[in-house]
């Protein structure tokens, strides 16, 4: 197993606010939060980024989007709406090498988000 944060975090191996919870995949809250909801939507298998998202993990965008609305309603955003955000790579500030959608909602966003 690689040596990661996020499959520690699904592994239980170091602790988190989990707010959602299925067989394959784990949402959390982010430990630095840039919203009222700021959560962390990771798939419990390891794929370090979208760009492992080919065919073969196919099923996994379709994993992590499943739970989206799920998440986002346990927070009550749906009405007034959310931003899901995956950052990709060092010009997007990729932080974390575990492929991780952000939920952000519970305020007026921005765009360009900068
Ligand atoms: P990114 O920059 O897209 O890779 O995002 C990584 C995110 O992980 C950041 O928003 C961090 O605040 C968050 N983060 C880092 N460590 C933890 C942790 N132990 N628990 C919860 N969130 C974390
Ligand atoms: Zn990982």
């Amino acid at each position: 197993m690689p040596d990661c944060l996020f499959c520690k975090i699904a592994n239980k191996q170091i602790p988190s606010e989990v707010v959602y919870e299925d067989d394959r995949v784990l949402a959390f809250k982010d430990s630095s939060p840039q919203a009222p909801v700021h959560i962390l939507l990771i798939p419990k298998e390891h794929i370090a980024s979208t760009t492992e998202l080919g065919e073969k993990f196919s099923h996994v965008a379709k994993d992590l989007f499943a739970a989206v609305p799920k998440v986002a309603s346990k927070f009550s955003l749906l009405p007034k709406g959310f931003r899901v955000v995956i950052n990709q790579g060092p010009h997007a500030g990729q932080a974390v090498d575990h492929l991780h959608l952000h939920i952000l909602g519970g305020r007026q966003m921005h765009w360009p988000p900068g």
